[in-house]
């Protein structure tokens, strides 16, 4: 880091060590988490053009392609062999060699991986940056040496001055890790990359161990999409990237569509454990939230989306699977209100229909039950 002119300093509140690129800029705080404002970035000048995400996803695939990187394809986010429900992060494409001994292809991939991460489902309301679901871009190398994984992240922060995130505004603050995937402990060495105050990602290196084998040299350098596009464009809400510009939705509400449109494209149905059982806490969420919000905007905007990186359902599927698990909850709330006969698996129109045709109840006052539980 030295011979590359980064200056080397201590956090005087958190004691980590970090690095910026000029002396004077080493200002005692390392600028990561609590230890900085994590909006600083907003007051540094932007783009001209702003940069929608698929483009700027483009631009690192072109970049990588150029470096010699295979762009590798998405993995299907419930398709995890490790400790996960979920993918959370392009380094699982490893999860096959690790795990099962499995050879991978390359030796150096690029990848757009969607990702999944339901412990931020209770911030998303209150903290802006937060999402449970986004692309994590990647470079996943194995076979390296440290001075390889180095090189690796140079042509990162080469990529990201090209979109307009320059060397004097980052930090790196280092870290060093004890780890388990579930095939015993390493330590790791981390880099994490902060953007006047806005964590982008870090850059891990490490000899993880292996099931079958010796434990295999990893450089997993890896960062959100969207929060590097955030960066680059420097939007007052984080949330403005997400969310279809025509109709105005609750960020909490945008979240929850957003990984739903996701799980259900990658074929999971709502259930009682495992990634079924995380799309029903985001239904019950919109469902105890947001029930008023029309979904077809949203499922069609996200789908849109997704479908760049994954797309195991049709569309028409993955729509009916949401709104038949979004009637699932709201069929109960009816049933509960007026202690009615408990729903099946039906829609609500279903359900309306038979407690009107078969049970004979009033249909006025059913319309009137059934808008009151949806808002
Ligand atoms: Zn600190």
């Amino acid at each position: 880091m030295l011979e590359k002119q980064w200056y080397k300093a201590e956090c005087r509140k958190c004691g980590k060590t970090y690095y910026r690129k000029s002396a004077e800029s080493v200002q005692g705080f390392c600028g990561r988490g609590v230890c900085g404002d994590g909006r600083a970035f907003l007051q540094l000048s932007k783009r001209k053009r702003p940069i929608s995400p698929l483009q700027t996803y483009r631009h690192l695939a072109n970049y990588f392609a150029g470096a010699g990187f295979e762009i590798s394809p998405s993995m299907n986010v419930a398709s995890t062999c490790g400790k996960t429900d979920l993918v959370i992060a392009g380094v699982q494409v490893f999860d096959g060699l690790i795990h099962h001994g499995k050879e991978i292809g390359s030796g150096q991939m690029f990848i757009g991986q969607p990702s999944v991460r339901m412990q931020f489902q209770d911030k998303v309301a209150d903290e802006d940056g937060v999402s449970t679901s986004f692309v994590n871009v990647c470079t996943e190398k194995m076979h390296q040496t440290f001075e390889d994984h180095l090189h690796t992240v140079d042509r990162w922060l080469g990529v990201f001055s090209s979109l307009g995130l320059h060397m004097k505004d980052l930090t790196i603050v280092v870290r060093t890790g004890e780890k388990d995937w579930g095939t015993g402990t390493f330590v790791a060495i981390e880099l994490f990359l902060i953007y006047a105050g806005l964590e982008l990602g870090d850059a891990a290196y490490m000899h993880v161990p292996t099931r079958y084998g010796s434990p295999v040299p990893i450089s997993d350098i890896g960062f959100g999409l969207e929060r590097i596009v955030w960066a680059a464009n420097k939007v007052p809400q984080y949330y403005d990237l997400l969310m279809p510009g025509s109709v105005a939705v609750p960020r909490g509400a945008c979240d929850a569509f957003r990984t739903m449109t996701l799980l259900a494209l990658c074929g999971v149905h709502p259930g009682n454990k495992g990634a079924g059982l995380q799309f029903r806490r985001l239904a019950k969420t919109v469902s105890d939230q947001y029930g008023g919000t029309d979904p077809s905007v949203l499922i069609a905007y996200y789908a849109d989306y997704w479908a760049h990186f994954v797309s195991d359902m049709p569309m028409g599927s993955v729509s009916q699977v949401i709104c038949l698990e979004l009637d699932r909850f709201l069929n109960l709330k009816i049933c509960k209100a007026k202690n009615l006969p408990p729903p099946r698996e039906e829609t609500t129109e279903e359900y309306f229909q038979r407690l009107v045709y078969t049970m004979g109840m009033d249909a006025q006052e059913l319309r009137q039950l059934i808008q009151l539980c949806r808002n």
